[in-house]
């Protein structure tokens, strides 16, 4: 588990993400981190992120999380992200990598079902319990064979039968953040509004920034690019 491909995509000095550190002995600890960002970036998605050995595993879900066992949604794993991100809600600036919104969409817990958690992710067939404030139950993903360049990085994101199946689309009918209660339109507008106080040179408002990192002055963002 590494981040270097993280670091590499990466510029600090402009993006809001947080540059992270890889966490120690994450697998004695009782609690793993659950998290799903919605984001806007050239096309919307979700990232879906599971907490292992001190990072967040992470796969980019093209049309979100299905509460329907009836409907398998494809799962791009990207690389891995550091813990800190699970708390990232803002805006990272037009031309960086992934450039655009993001917004914390559900977040909680998750519980391995696989006996062995690594020996599951090589086989590419994960079971686990989601106890998140949206998703719950039980859930797999599952490596499948073969979209494009890339079939080892893709797979498929699926609710098992349980309680907490259902065909609502959950997607459509909770689009808040459970961080902010926010839509991504909210954020992305409050963060313009941050950029435009930093402009007008009021520091005391343009520190109120709400979620993106404190003492990181926005003034060096391009506002031609917007
Ligand atoms: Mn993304």
């Amino acid at each position: 588990m590494s981040l270097d491909k993280y670091k590499e995509k990466r510029n600090f000095q402009i993006s809001p993400e947080p540059s992270g550190k890889p966490h120690s002995g994450a697998s004695s600890k009782r609690h793993l981190l659950y998290v799903i960002q919605k984001h806007r970036a050239s096309q919307l998605h979700y990232d879906f992120r599971l907490e292992f050995r001190g990072v967040l595993l992470s796969w980019a879900v093209p049309k979100g999380p299905s509460l329907d066992p009836s409907v398998k949604r494809l799962a791009m794993q990207v690389e891995d992200h550091p813990l800190e991100y699970g708390n990232f809600e803002g805006v990272i600036p037009e031309g960086e990598y992934g450039g655009g919104t993001v917004m914390v969409w559900d977040a909680g817990e998750w519980v391995p079902e696989s006996a062995n958690v690594e020996a599951a992710l090589e086989k590419g067939d994960l079971k686990f319990t989601l106890q998140g404030k949206k998703l719950q139950g039980s859930w797999v993903l599952v490596r499948t064979r073969g979209f494009g360049s890339k079939p080892d990085k893709s797979w498929l994101l699926i609710k098992h039968r349980d309680k907490y199946a259902s065909d609502k689309d959950i997607t459509v009918s909770q689009p808040r953040s459970v961080l902010s209660k926010r839509l991504l339109a909210e954020i992305a507008r409050d963060n313009d509004g941050d950029i435009e106080r930093a402009a007008t040179g009021d520091p005391e408002k343009a520190k109120k920034r709400k979620v993106a990192k404190p003492g990181k002055s926005p003034m060096n963002k391009k506002r031609a690019k917007r």
